[in-house]
């Protein structure tokens, strides 16, 4: 059996035991699309689209649909530590429901401080009561860096003041699986910038458990639902690149989807914010974009309901989704220096190489190298 063939029967099993578990919302999923004008056909659009984005074969997209069906099956806890709440809007702003913030609404949410009508003691509760519920079986989603210094004193939540510390250790021992949401609790976050007064660090840095990392600050609604999905199909961690971020979602550079990279290719930029390179939609690079450094599928996916993005808007991408953005890739407007930028290229061709073997990653670090190479001065 090849592997898709091996992985399907995996998903087919995973979803048959679901199947088993009782219903935790009183509606269907296709009774709620249908409340909100989403047709069946919508759906199974969606589902495709999913499906292409999880980079499987399209015979997959009826695991997709299925699986979406039984979101509610799935208990997921969602931490908010020290952050800002971005990664929750992220995933929520739509100014009117897609089928993926259905989904979120649809799982089986058990605690999350953003949504819930809970506050306080009962909040407390609530979380303590779904860990000890569900223990071993739900999902933990955290959002937010864990400060460290002083015993995690930094961070303290609810009337029994748990540091976050605590509250991720206690979540984490139960979880069946962990998703770090957010570049704060992937790799710290900005919270994290030197000199990091309050030792703040990603949830993998604290327990010892397997953690997928979404960066991104925040991350796109896709790459969230996207884990969601994948976890719910098949009940297990997808291929990870070396910083742990699922490979579908990063394993291609920024600056290799970008529609601006022709202009990259030709030599056409943008000098100064609002010149007329800028209005004709030039590359941004020499403004400071640090999309040549950076794995995310931001132009393939996009944000609010994929209708744009940082660099389609005008602005240079600041490499939010890779560790230590905050301090590697500043001044976010203007590039980095040519030392520099010979040290991250050489990175990310060892990155590209060895998890992708995309030779073109290699010839775009290169055109970069030798366009800029005793051509760029520091302004
Ligand atoms: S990753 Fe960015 S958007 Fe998400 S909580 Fe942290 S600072 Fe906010
Ligand atoms: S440098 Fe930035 S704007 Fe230019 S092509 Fe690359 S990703 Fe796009």
């Amino acid at each position: 059996m090849d592997t898709h063939a091996a992985l399907y029967e995996l998903g087919k099993k995973r979803l048959e035991s679901l199947r088993q578990l009782p219903a935790r919302q009183s509606v269907s999923l296709r009774e709620k699309l249908e409340q909100s004008g989403i047709t069946r056909r919508d759906f199974m659009k969606w589902s495709a689209a999913m499906t292409a984005m999880l980079a499987l074969p399209l015979p997959f997209s009826n695991l997709v649909a299925e699986a979406a069906e039984l979101a509610d099956r799935v208990p997921l806890i969602w931490l908010n530590l020290a952050e800002c709440t971005g990664c929750s809007e992220s995933l929520l702003r739509a100014t009117t429901p897609d089928v993926s913030t259905l989904i979120f609404d649809y799982v089986s949410l058990e605690y999350q401080e953003v949504l819930m009508a809970a506050a306080g003691m009962q909040a407390e509760q609530n979380l303590e009561h779904a860990m000890k519920q569900y223990h071993g079986r739900y999902l933990l989603a955290v959002e937010g860096a864990v400060p460290t210094a002083n015993n995690g004193s930094f961070l303290t939540i609810g009337p029994h003041a748990k540091t976050g510390m605590q509250l991720i250790k206690e979540a984490a021992a139960g979880a069946a699986a962990i998703i770090s949401v957010g570049t704060c609790s992937s790799f710290g976050g900005v919270q994290a910038a030197a000199p990091n007064p309050t030792g703040a660090k990603g949830v993998q840095a604290v327990i010892d458990q397997p953690v997928i990392n979404l960066g991104g600050c925040p991350p796109s609604e896709t790459n969230i639902t996207g884990t969601l999905m994948y976890y719910i199909m098949f009940g297990k961690l997808p291929a990870l690149d070396m910083f742990n971020r699922p490979k579908w979602a990063y394993g291609a550079r920024v600056h290799d989807n970008c529609e601006r990279r022709g202009h990259f290719d030709a030599g056409e930029f943008v000098e100064v914010f609002g010149d007329q390179a800028a209005k004709d939609g030039y590359c941004l690079y020499k403004v400071g974009c640090k999309g040549p450094y950076t794995y995310n599928n931001c132009p393939t996916e996009r944000f609010n309901s994929h209708t744009s993005w940082p660099v389609l808007a005008g602005h240079g991408c600041i490499g939010c989704s890779e560790p230590d953005f905050w301090d590697t890739m500043a001044d976010f407007e203007k590039p980095l220096g040519r030392q520099l930028l010979h040290g991250l290229d050489a990175t990310a061709d060892t990155v590209g190489a060895v998890i992708l073997g995309v030779t073109a990653v290699g010839i775009g670090a290169h055109a970069i190298g030798s366009i800029f190479a005793g051509t760029y001065e520091e302004k």
